[in-house]
């Protein structure tokens, strides 16, 4: 387990309060090359493992009646960092900070069901997370170790997640104290858990009746709106074997 300064001291990150949050207005802080700081954005940047292996979000500023594409979006130490296409806007500019919705609400589907699915996982197959939960945007995937690998639980496992679906448990975020955040965490999640250090509160979510985990990504309200899971094989199997024994189940949402 390690621990990390939190994130976001310099740009307030709008995404963390409200994943739902499509658009905001914001100054300019700084400019690098093409790369721009904001005082505020809804655009969640690709960070390290705190943030969780979420992709990057894209979208748009608008500066007066000029449009600016936000092709990637990162977080270097305590910045995110916008990426723009076109010549930057100049420092104290405002501008509109807009976010590629369908990209993020597929992202938000994916990694919501992954929380449910690693859940599911060490539930029906044992072991642990191997660190390595990959949410792009179209596959996820979970790397366990030391689990049982029959195909009949990895079908399991997506049956179960599709009836926490059809059930629409409820998604909340809350903070706990730091202090109290070892009673909150699953062991067998640790290796995948990065603690935030320099805080006085985690965030967390959880899925109704299922999972609280640290999360710093942007969730869906409730499961209803993942849609369907469906696992993907590799070579006819559900558990893929992964370099230093990782097990590694895929899926997609639909
Ligand atoms: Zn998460």
């Amino acid at each position: 387990m390690t621990t990390k300064t939190e994130i976001n001291d310099a740009t307030k990150a709008l995404y963390l309060e409200d994943s739902y949050l499509k658009d905001c207005k914001a100054t300019v802080l700084n400019v690098s090359g093409r790369r721009v700081e904001l005082t505020h954005t809804v655009l969640n940047p690709h960070g390290d493992a705190i943030a969780h292996p979420q992709p990057h979000d894209k979208g748009t500023l608008v500066l007066g009646r000029k449009l600016l594409s936000v092709s990637k979006t990162i977080l270097e130490g305590d910045r995110i960092l916008h990426y723009v296409k076109e010549k930057p806007p100049p420092v104290g500019s405002e501008v509109g900070c807009y976010l590629d919705w369908a990209r993020r609400y597929r992202i938000m589907r994916n990694h919501t069901a992954m929380h449910i699915m690693a859940q599911l996982a060490l539930d029906i197959c044992g072991g642990r997370i191997n660190g390595n939960l990959e949410c792009r945007d179209h596959i996820t995937h979970i790397d366990l170790r030391d689990c049982k690998t029959e195909d009949s639980l990895a079908k399991r496992i997506e049956r179960e997640a599709n009836k926490i679906i059809q059930e629409d448990r409820k998604i909340k975020i809350f903070y706990i104290p730091l202090k109290e955040v070892q009673e909150f965490i699953d062991p067998r999640k640790a290796e995948s858990c990065v603690i935030p250090s320099n805080v006085e509160k985690v965030r967390m979510v959880s899925i109704e009746g299922l999972c609280s985990d640290i999360c710093y990504g942007t969730v869906l309200r409730s499961t209803r709106e993942i849609g369907h899971i469906r696992m993907l094989p590799k070579h006819n199997k559900f558990f893929e074997e992964k370099a230093g024994g990782n097990k590694r189940l895929a899926f997609v949402v639909s």
